[in-house]
């Protein structure tokens, strides 16, 4: 659904544009036009799309995604980019967490990003706060 769709949107940008500039230029217009069209259509949709991805990673997920490891040597890339992170597969194909380059891993659950045991228990780690960005979670010293 989304793949056709954004085609159509570059088609279409593309067309008008060489419609645009076959007129005023003649036939390089056209044949310029539609390249150009469609690329500067790429660039706002991309732009578009990165945008989204930043906000609603600073509200729900946390910017960049994967902070740094416990050990404080292994980092995430940029937005959701896992970066050092490998991301860790159940039998059934689920997501099991993400493991950092010193064989710790982690899970991402809401706005916490979680250590993960190998009996499979959970130890909180760090929370994302909208305003301070990645924290130590409240949850570590209270229990
Ligand atoms: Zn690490």
């Amino acid at each position: 659904m989304k793949g056709p769709f954004l085609l159509w949107m570059l088609m279409f940008a593309g067309l008008l544009t060489a419609i645009w500039m076959g007129n005023r230029f003649g036939f390089i217009g056209y044949v310029i036009g539609l390249p150009t069209g469609a690329a500067v259509m790429l660039g706002i949709l991309s732009g578009a799309t990165l945008t989204w991805i930043y906000v609603q990673g600073l509200l729900f997920r946390g910017v960049p995604e994967f902070p740094v490891c416990r050990n404080g040597c292994c980092r995430g890339g940029r937005l959701s980019d896992p970066g050092d992170y490998k991301t860790v597969w159940n039998d059934d194909w689920t997501v099991r967490g993400f493991r950092c380059r010193c064989g710790v891993t982690y899970q991402k659950v809401g706005r916490r990003f979680v250590e993960l045991a190998p009996d499979g228990s959970v130890q909180p780690y760090l929370i994302w706060n909208r305003l301070k960005g990645w924290c130590p979670d409240p949850q570590l010293e209270a229990g």
